[in-house]
């Protein structure tokens, strides 16, 4: 994998959807998800200029983060099982798929400071996908209030893998609403300033429409495993 080149192409793409957008690039943050790939494999990444990395299970986390020495932001992408959260909540840095009031009482009773989260929302409506529905993520923000430990930094959603562009930029478009909706709570455990969105085959549109963080694994790092 030419990482080096993957990412000087996909920053250009970027560049170009935030002209589209009238956006700065520099408030789109690159993850780099190396689920698929060797410690090795994120070396590369780190040395091409990433400082995200992503990983989506716990084993797969914490042997990479006890492997790179390298200063590095850590996001875990996937679903937390309760029972993993101890191991998990104070060695990252973003946690994206904060999807129930169990996993916020568990976050709560086993962090030790304040850790940042995304909701998960299941915008497109696929079963296969996990999140809140879009109508339960006003509630759901409402219900986790009383939990200090977590901060609502924003909101992140997967689409599905399809080539229509505009259902993936209507999907995009709809998380961004739930923001504005969220925001308008003015809630002090809520800013909800940050959208993750964008993977591999649809991060041009998501930063269009608006899109903090996206999430690339297969175009950037490739795919080993
Ligand atoms: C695997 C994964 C990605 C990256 O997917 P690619 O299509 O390889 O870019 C992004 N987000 C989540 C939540 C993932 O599980």
């Amino acid at each position: 994998m030419r990482i080096q080149e993957n990412l000087e192409h996909i920053r250009r793409n970027i560049k170009d959807a935030c002209k589209m957008s009238g956006r700065n690039p520099d408030d789109v943050t690159i993850i780099a998800v190396t689920k698929y790939v060797s410690v090795d494999t994120a070396r590369k990444a780190i040395s091409a200029g990433i400082k995200h990395l992503g990983e989506n299970r716990d084993e797969g986390f914490l042997h990479k983060k006890n492997e790179i020495s390298e200063d590095a932001i850590w996001h875990f992408i996937g679903t937390l099982q309760s029972r993993k959260v101890k191991d998990i909540i104070n060695e990252i840095d973003y946690l994206h798929a904060l999807d129930r009031i169990s996993l916020a009482k568990e976050i709560q009773k086993r962090a030790t400071g304040i850790t940042k989260c995304f909701v998960q929302v299941n915008v497109s409506g696929e079963v296969s996908k996990h999140g809140l529905q879009p109508e339960e993520v006003v509630p759901f923000i409402q219900k986790i209030s009383q939990y200090d430990r977590i901060q609502v930094v924003g909101l992140m959603t997967m689409a599905p893998h399809i080539d229509n562009e505009n259902r993936l930029r209507q999907i995009f478009r709809d998380l961004k609403q739930l923001q504005k909706e969220v925001q308008a709570l003015r809630h002090i455990h809520a800013p909800c300033t940050e959208l993750s969105m964008g993977m591999s085959n649809d991060y041009s549109i998501a930063v269009e429409e608006g899109a903090s963080y996206i999430r690339i694994g297969t175009s950037l790092v490739g795919k080993e495993m």
